[in-house]
């Protein structure tokens, strides 16, 4: 099945209703219950264009890395330098009001921010990466507190704070 012009993979599934997802790579999963007629499945999915459209364009040029096994003592390490990143760029920057920090294991993010909230979430994968690395995510989630986007004005900030952060970003890639 294809919806403007992208493919969507359908599977016959035991479930109780259609439902859709897209993922890294923009990798579109159309789930259908195994009595639901196929018609019902392309109406959906013609309700769903926009969607569809607005999460491929999301995701197509994420590439999943894969999750490495990460060992306690490594966590802990990470957890550490966060701690201490999360805490002296606050300050560089200005910030008077706490964050709340989690570790979570995420396959196409290295760190998510809710400026809303102020909860950033960073990628337990981090625990392989160098601290040159990790900085940067910390200083990019950290400028999302401001800057919902990355736009002009988010690279702006991230040019005063780290100027090499392009660089840094190429290990992540
Ligand atoms: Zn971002």
């Amino acid at each position: 099945m294809t919806c403007n012009g992208i493919e969507i993979e359908v599977i016959r599934k035991a479930v109780r209703r259609v439902s859709i997802k897209v993922s890294a790579g923009g990798k579109v999963q159309l789930n259908v219950p195994w009595q639901t007629p196929l018609s019902v499945a392309e109406a959906f999915v013609r309700d769903k264009a926009d969607w569809i459209m607005v999460n491929y364009l999301k995701f197509k040029d994420k590439k999943p890395h894969t999750l490495q096994p990460v060992s306690r003592e490594q966590a802990v390490e990470l957890v550490d330098f966060l701690n201490q990143s999360v805490r002296h760029w606050l300050q560089v920057m200005g910030e008077k009001k706490p964050v709340q920090c989690h570790l979570r294991n995420m396959k196409t993010m290295w760190g998510n921010c809710r400026a809303q909230t102020r909860n950033i979430a960073f990628s337990l994968q981090l625990a392989h990466k160098s601290n040159a690395f990790r900085e940067y995510i910390v200083v990019h989630e950290l400028c999302h507190l401001r800057v919902q986007n990355h736009g002009a004005d988010f690279q702006a900030l991230m040019d005063q704070y780290l100027p090499d952060w392009r660089e840094r970003r190429k290990e992540g890639k």
